[in-house]
């Protein structure tokens, strides 16, 4: 997981990530990458610290049950004022981060090569020169665009005398992303951090239009595109939410039960209701199945 910045957007969903992964079979730590900051406690590293700290209950139970190493969290944070620096290298994929301007110091962009081709992130930044450097090679560029300053009244019910500052020092304004996008010539330009909702979406894009006449999509959720030498194919993903995790290539390393005593008193066992009677022909057929051994009394 690489993180632009540490903002609850951007890194809000990390929880499920964890922890469903661990659950769905993840064979080793989540590793993680983000950057650091100004000062320690706005970086990537303290903030995983103490993402795990926060959720001690439920990292400290499910470690009764299952494996410990993927419950793990492995950051590697990298310096935020690196400009177009190697941040990862593996199997001929390179990722390269500089300078985002959102804020407080600590937020990045991300570029990442492979076989030629080079896709680039913007993460959350107001139109900085890092990017209209180091963005100008890549094939497919993603960037921020955020709402027109009216619709961020009208719509959102923020307050006018703030709304100037928050939609293009902040962040990127339709404009501003049009004359980024026009600067940096992509084969195909995305814009995203908006709501792509009928009542947003023709603010931004007309904002945009008016400066950037190039290859173009708002972004939303389960666009994927394909990159090749000869071109960009945009398609929808269709997907449902009814599916169970598939099995990776390799096997998560096996769960040993007891090595962490479950952390439960008898105060609170007392007060089990015991229904064995009604399950014990589903577990027996299921014990005789996987040729299970009845559990030793305790
Ligand atoms: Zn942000
Ligand atoms: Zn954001």
């Amino acid at each position: 997981m690489f993180i632009s910045h540490l903002h609850t957007d951007h890194w809000g969903d990390l929880a499920a990530l964890w922890a469903g992964g661990w659950t769905a079979g993840r064979t080793g730590p989540l590793r993680v990458w983000g950057p650091n900051a100004q000062t320690e406690d706005f970086g990537t590293a303290f903030a995983v610290e103490h993402f795990l700290l926060a959720y001690n209950w439920d990292k400290k139970s499910r470690e009764a049950t299952l494996a410990n190493a993927p419950g793990q969290i492995e950051v590697t944070e990298f310096d935020y004022r690196g400009e177009n620096e190697v941040v990862y290298q593996v199997n001929g994929v390179t990722i390269r981060s500089w300078p985002a301007i959102h804020i407080a110091d600590g937020a990045v962009s991300f570029a990442l090569e492979w076989n030629g081709l080079t896709f680039v992130f913007s993460g959350d930044t107001g139109p900085n020169k890092w990017f209209i450097k180091h963005a100008k090679v890549a094939d497919l560029v993603v960037h921020e665009s955020f709402f027109t300053p009216t619709q961020f009244v009208e719509l959102y019910g923020r307050d006018p005398g703030a709304t100037v500052n928050v939609t293009t020092v902040l962040h990127t304004s339709p404009q501003a992303f049009g004359k980024i996008m026009s600067e940096v010539r992509p084969r195909h330009a995305i814009a995203y951090h908006v709501f792509n909702d009928e009542e947003t979406r023709y603010g931004v894009y007309e904002g945009i239009r008016e400066v950037y006449d190039g290859p173009l999509s708002l972004a939303t959720d389960l666009m994927v595109w394909t990159v090749t030498r000869d071109g960009v194919t945009e398609r929808m993903a269709v997907a449902t939410e009814e599916a169970w995790s598939v099995p990776g290539p390799r096997k998560p390393p096996a769960g040993k039960p007891g090595q962490v005593p479950p952390q439960i008193t008898d105060w609170i066992n007392a007060g089990k209701w015991d229904v064995r009677d009604v399950e014990a022909e589903m577990v027996g057929g299921f014990m005789k199945k996987y040729d299970i051994k009845p559990p030793k009394k305790n």
